[in-house]
């Protein structure tokens, strides 16, 4: 039985808090505290930033878990930094949830592009566009006057849509069909999405790609492609501790 700090606020990684606490393993998890609402992990939870590299370190060094897992989303590049510069001064084992990229499926058509701005910039005029890119992605688009856009996002908004077009609230995971019947509900012409990796999250570029709607891919931050670990390597590296 090991004791493990979870990097959290994935839906690989509230599977993954499943099977390390049915393996016997004392998980708690940690979530930034994006969402008001999380979807309830089966283990203690902790809410919000540590406060920087210093911040999760003093964390470590107080609670000495026998690992530290990072299981964050691939585009949380901050965090997962933090979480390699914090193990090494702390000397606690690091374990990163591995979620390899996506490679385009025929008949699926995609543009890549290197960030949001790129992406934005290579929607055409008229476009009535999908964006399953996060809120935060949103400011990138609103230059774009000539398009409409769907922003998914999780809570409700503060306020209403700053541009033309509208919010989508919705919480994974979401079904093909149900992708298929939205894209053809908003008459979506793109699709906007990140390369997110994992089975669950893919199902938005099937859908899109029976409809026909080309695909703008926004590539991971830098570092974000480092090598990780399958779910079941975590748990037999955790077995052995
Ligand atoms: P980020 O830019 O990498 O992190 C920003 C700051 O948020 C970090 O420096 C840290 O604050 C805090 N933080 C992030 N994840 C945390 C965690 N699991 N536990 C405690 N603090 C955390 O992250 P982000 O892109 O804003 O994403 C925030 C969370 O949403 C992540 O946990 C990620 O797994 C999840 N998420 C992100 C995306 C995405 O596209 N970015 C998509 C789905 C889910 P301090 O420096 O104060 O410690």
């Amino acid at each position: 039985m090991a004791t493990v700090l979870l990097l959290g606020g994935t839906g690989d990684a509230r599977r993954l808090a499943i099977d390390l606490v049915a393996a016997g393993h004392m998980v708690t998890a940690s979530l930034a505290g994006a969402t008001a609402a999380p979807a309830p992990y089966p283990c203690p939870t902790r809410i919000g930033g540590f406060g920087g590299v210093a911040g999760l370190a003093a964390y470590l060094r107080h609670h000495r878990p026998d690992a530290l897992i990072d299981a964050t989303h691939p585009y949380a590049a901050q965090i997962s930094r933090n979480a390699c510069a914090a193990a090494r001064d702390t000397g606690v084992p690091l374990l990163r949830l591995s979620r390899p990229v996506w490679t385009r499926q025929p008949p699926e058509v995609w543009t890549e592009v290197p960030d949001m701005a790129a992406a934005a910039a290579a929607l055409p005029t008229g476009a009535r566009a999908f964006l399953a890119t996060g809120r935060q992605s949103l400011s990138a688009f609103l230059t774009r006057t000539d398009i409409w856009i769907a922003l998914r996002q999780v809570d409700p908004p503060a306020a209403a849509f700053p541009g033309t077009g509208q919010y989508v609230l919705a919480r994974p995971p979401f079904d093909e069909a149900a992708e298929r019947a939205l894209f053809t509900d908003l008459r979506i012409t793109h699709l906007v999405a990140k390369n997110a990796g994992g089975e669950a999250a893919r199902t938005k570029l099937t859908a899109a790609a029976a409809l026909h709607i080309p695909i703008t891919m926004v590539a991971r931050p830098d570092g974000a492609a480092a090598e990780g670990h399958s779910a079941e390597a975590i748990l037999a590296c955790l077995a052995a501790l």
